[in-house]
């Protein structure tokens, strides 16, 4: 008898302890201030995580009740926590292998500063090496609201070649810059790109794209490469970055002269050994014109879309599908300091083929494409292959869309798609409006349209060559319509409340990697990715925003970036290299001092 019940006893004991397990938390956060974007429960004060999943939410008292002897407990004193953010349009896997040897501009408020900065870099760039700063910024910041010269570089680095770039707009080298290059007088301008020349018909050293980027292009294969291990701790530098501005999840857009597979191998061995923190989803970008059909038929016939290499976490780093460019000539290119780019008439018959192709196999794809023309007639191409092809849900979008008219929104709605919008007008927006007038500029692109109709849409920044990598600008420019020179360019009829532009960069970019079903809101069984903030991003005045960032980031459950009381909580980074990374003098985004 005493037998039994001390066996009744220890099964009590066991169920105990597998209850008390499935019921307790790894990690509970209190004392917070939560936006959750659930619809039942948009304001709570503590989340519980298990398993890198969202276990429960409620009051702090609730949730303090689900810790166990092992549960890391965060205080967040008050601070506001968001959904981790989502950029839905990046460059970050090219980026990511040169970010370490770069000079950021971004936020940059005055050209004065920025040569200054230059000057600073030069003197730390060894023999053999460029002083480089692509993407990220605009002339529209700064005070001076103009490019910097090419005698301006020079001065500031006699002895080092300089390479900028803004956006796929200009290039400018300094002299030394020209002589590495080996562009001379006798250099004869490439495709669709022109030198300025002085009077004797020698380059200045400012380069244009009028309007092809293939100026750009050459000219960054030329800068000097680095070895694995620089790459390596350049990506993690980099995705570390991001995560110190909220991002949780991002989706890579490919990217000229960045090579599948080859060129994925750095992030994809840190994936695999844990060390890329954010989930990142991947599209394949066809690199040479005319073999976009053989290169997506050789890539869609050896990997499955949804491929996931990361063994660490779902949707860890996940190739997706093609884009954004699946066809060269349906491309067109967004320098609104150069007119208008009118797609080839044998555009479409090219593109069915490669439509075709992916239907067939499921992939998913994604078509860069700035202006409503370009759009439109993308989309005659889409409509004529799924009447014989049937779509049948399966995800694709059109990415970018600028200058697209409510009529083509309606179009892309009417056929399933979706469209991944970025804050390029923060930079591009004064060219645009210089060339089309203000009047041009209010519904460019007409986001409050789009959001209303309730149609995909995401948000991302074209980061890095292109725009910044951070999502707090976009944030800023959808909530105020502001570009980076402080213009006013959208009425109150055309921008989105704070709510609604954190949905968009959350909810709505989740979308693109197929994944609006389990993130971007913080409830139940949702993934645990979320960010507590440095400033309140519901209440701080509106053009404060661009200065928030993550104080604590947590992916999957696990904090991989703390600042401030939460610095002790996510691994160190380690040390930069090389060690005359520019970001040792002057970090990434500009900070105030
Ligand atoms: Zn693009």
């Amino acid at each position: 008898m005493k037998k039994t019940i001390l066996f009744i006893t220890s099964v009590l004991a066991i169920s105990c302890s597998t209850k008390k397990e499935i019921n307790t938390a790894d990690m509970v956060v209190y004392n917070a201030n939560i936006t959750t974007l659930n619809e039942n429960k948009p304001n709570i004060e503590a989340l519980a995580v298990k398993d890198g999943i969202i276990l429960a939410t409620g009051t702090s008292k609730e949730m303090l009740k689900l810790k166990n002897d092992s549960t890391q407990i965060i205080d967040a004193q008050g601070r506001r926590i968001i959904p981790g953010l989502i950029d839905s349009h990046s460059h970050f896997l090219r980026s990511g292998l040169t970010y370490t040897r770069e000079l950021r501009w971004d936020g940059v408020p005055t050209l004065k500063e920025g040569l200054e900065m230059i000057r600073k870099a030069a003197e730390i760039t060894p023999e053999g090496e460029w002083v480089r700063v692509i993407g990220g910024w605009t002339p529209w910041q700064f005070k001076e609201q103009r490019l910097p010269t090419p005698q301006e570089l020079t001065e500031a680095s006699p002895n080092r070649p300089v390479y900028m770039q803004y956006f796929y707009s200009a290039g400018i080298v300094n002299k030394k810059g020209l002589e590495v290059l080996g562009i001379t007088k006798d250099t004869p301008d490439p495709f669709e790109g022109r030198f300025e020349r002085d009077a004797q018909g020698n380059p200045t050293g400012l380069m244009l794209a009028e309007p092809h980027p293939g100026i750009f292009y050459g000219k960054i294969a030329a800068l000097p490469g680095a070895t694995k291990a620089i790459e390596e701790n350049s990506t993690i530098h980099m995705f570390r970055e991001l995560a110190r501005y909220g991002l949780t999840g991002v989706i890579d857009a490919g990217g000229g002269g960045f090579n599948y597979p080859q060129e994925y191998n750095t992030a994809e061995q840190l994936a695999a050994d844990g060390k890329l923190p954010i989930r990142t989803s991947f599209y394949l970008f066809a690199q040479k014109p005319k073999r976009e059909l053989q290169d997506f038929d050789a890539w869609s016939s050896a990997n499955k879309a949804g491929k996931n290499t990361d063994p660490h976490k779902e949707h860890g780093f996940e190739l997706d599908g093609a884009g954004e460019y699946i066809l060269w000539e349906a491309a067109d290119y967004e320098n609104f300091r150069w007119e208008r780019p009118e797609l080839p008439d044998t555009m479409g018959k090219n593109l069915e083929p490669i439509l075709k192709l992916l239907i067939e196999r499921r992939w998913p794809f994604k078509i860069h494409s700035t202006y409503n023309e370009s759009i439109q007639k993308i989309l005659d191409v889409i409509e004529k292959v799924a009447k014989e092809k049937p779509l049948n849900g399966l995800r694709w979008s059109i990415e970018h869309g600028e200058t697209i008219t409510p009529e083509t929104v309606d179009r892309i709605a009417a056929l399933g798609g979706g469209l991944a919008l970025q804050d390029r007008m923060v930079f591009l927006g004064d060219d645009f409006i210089e060339r089309y007038g203000a009047e041009a500029g209010k519904y460019s692109p007409p986001l409050r349209y789009i959001y209303n109709k309730g149609i995909p849409v995401g948000m991302g920044t074209d980061g890095t060559r292109g725009g910044s990598f951070n999502p707090f600008v976009s944030l800023h420019y959808m909530i105020t319509g502001k570009t980076a020179s402080g213009r006013k360019i959208y009425d109150k009829d055309n921008v989105l409340t704070r709510e609604e532009a954190l949905r968009v960069h959350t909810i709505g970019s989740a979308w693109f990697s197929q994944e609006e079903d389990v993130k971007g809101r913080l409830k139940k069984g949702q993934y645990a990715d979320f960010v507590i903030l440095s400033e309140d991003y519901m209440t701080i005045p509106e053009d404060d925003i661009t200065t928030i960032e993550s104080v604590l980031t947590v992916v999957d459950g696990k904090p991989v970036y703390g600042a401030e009381e939460f610095t002790k909580l996510a691994p160190k980074a380690p040390e930069l290299q090389p060690s005359w990374s520019p970001l040792t003098l002057f970090g990434s985004y500009y900070k105030k001092k």
